[in-house]
């Protein structure tokens, strides 16, 4: 009788599954609506060249293979912090930014949420809106914390419910933690306006609110690295301690890598070396030190100015596609179906994803009849559209939706 009989079956990753049923479908006008990754205009993944060319810069140097530091590779944190803040932050002027290298976004949030359960209590309510990232909440469940929603979107309008927001954060408990995604909300597209990230600060100051950003879609949202890094700015600039999650699996297309990083921003150059130890704690015993190939190739893209140019454009690039397939969805579905629905959200929303509004037999439907695979969210991906596929998913949305 083995020691492990009475584990049970756990349910399979929504997402995951969504990706089995589309290979296993053989229709030929199969989509796949339900994938986080870029994909080009033949539904291909994409390596960046300024990728593959620092991946070439890096083999000639024959580097060896040693453990780096437990908190990463110093110049990629370094590179990684000025992406983030801006050249000119005065917290990384003042030294007064700890940061550690960190298993991508993911990796990120974790040891930030057990930064949070060490430093802040177990009883720590981490707000995240409704929806999140649907993994944002086992990652705080399993940080021994409590994640509880605060109000983000609003079905009525496929917008920003501001209001909700403001209420629900201004009577949380002072001292508890609020996660605002920096760009790009996953999976709604929907963003606060700058003026909403204004009010969004007031009242995180006024209520003592801890802000945890998770930036994982810096430049890929707007095409502008420092556009979608406005958010962060902002808070950063007025003085506010933030916490920051970073990824670099988006923007610089380095999914299986693994890079990101962790931050906060401390009050002082005294408080940040303090902060740094414990980071060091912490990690230790998980992994003890991060990868070191990902954590190279950032650091030589964003340090060499003309692999750094290169990915400016090239993740500009990306960002237009998804902009542009947007348009295309929209004009499609209003133009050609002469759908008597609004799809003005389409282009209002920003990212990766779009929340389509589409209820979940529609997205059954959509599956069974069209062979176009979503999340019953209504959530799509716009890297899954392209401009073959653009208008048989035009045609197909209008006829769930008639
Ligand atoms: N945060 C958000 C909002 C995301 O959408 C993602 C990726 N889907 C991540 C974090 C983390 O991704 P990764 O661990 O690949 O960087």
């Amino acid at each position: 009788n083995s020691i492990w009989a009475n584990i049970k079956m756990g349910p399979p990753d929504p997402i995951l599954g969504i990706n089995e049923a589309f290979k296993k479908d053989s229709h030929p006008l199969k989509v796949n609506l339900g994938v986080g990754a870029f994909r080009d205009d033949n539904g291909k993944p994409k390596v960046l060249d300024c990728v593959r060319k620092a991946e070439k810069i890096i083999s000639e140097k024959n580097l060896d293979k040693e453990y780096i530091p437990i908190v990463g590779l110093p110049q990629f944190n370094s590179e990684a912090l000025k992406l983030a803040y801006g050249e000119n932050s005065s917290a990384l002027k003042e030294d007064r930014v700890a940061v550690t290298q960190t298993l991508s976004g993911t990796g990120a949030l974790r040891i930030g949420g057990a930064f949070i359960e060490r430093f802040l209590g177990k009883d720590t309510t981490v707000y995240v809106p409704g929806p999140t990232w649907g993994n944002h909440i086992s990652v705080f469940k399993d940080c021994g914390l409590q994640p509880k929603e605060y109000r983000y979107y609003d079905k009525k309008t496929n917008g920003l419910d501001i209001a909700g927001l403001l209420e629900d954060l201004s009577s949380a408990k002072p001292g508890s933690v609020a996660l605002l995604h920096g760009c790009a909300h996953n999976p709604t597209g929907v963003d606060p306006t700058f003026e909403q990230w204004k009010q969004i600060l007031e009242v995180c100051k006024k209520n003592s609110i801890i802000p945890f950003f998770d930036v994982a879609y810096q430049g890929f949202a707007s095409g502008d690295t420092n556009f979608d890094a406005q958010s962060l700015r902002l808070f950063v600039d007025s003085g506010v301690s933030i916490m920051l999650s970073q990824s670099f699996a988006k923007n610089m297309g380095l999914y299986g890598e693994r890079v990101g990083t962790f931050s906060v921003v401390c009050a002082s150059s005294e408080e940040k070396d303090r902060v740094l130890s414990q980071f060091k704690i912490l990690i230790r015993p998980i992994y003890s030190s991060p990868p070191v190939n990902g954590a190279r190739i950032a650091a030589e893209v964003l340090s060499n100015p003309e692999l750094n140019k290169l990915w400016l454009t090239e993740v500009k690039g990306m960002a237009d596609r998804i902009i542009s397939m947007r348009s295309l969805l929209r004009k499609h579905l209003e133009e050609d179906c002469k759908s008597s629905l609004s799809w003005k959200h389409i282009t209002d929303q920003i990212g990766m994803f779009c929340f389509t509004g589409i209820s979940p037999e529609a997205v059954d439907r959509l599956k069974d009849e069209f062979h176009i695979y979503l999340t019953r969210n209504g959530r799509i991906s716009m890297a899954g559209i392209t401009t073959k596929n653009v208008r048989y998913v035009a045609e197909s949305f209008h006829e769930v939706t008639k």
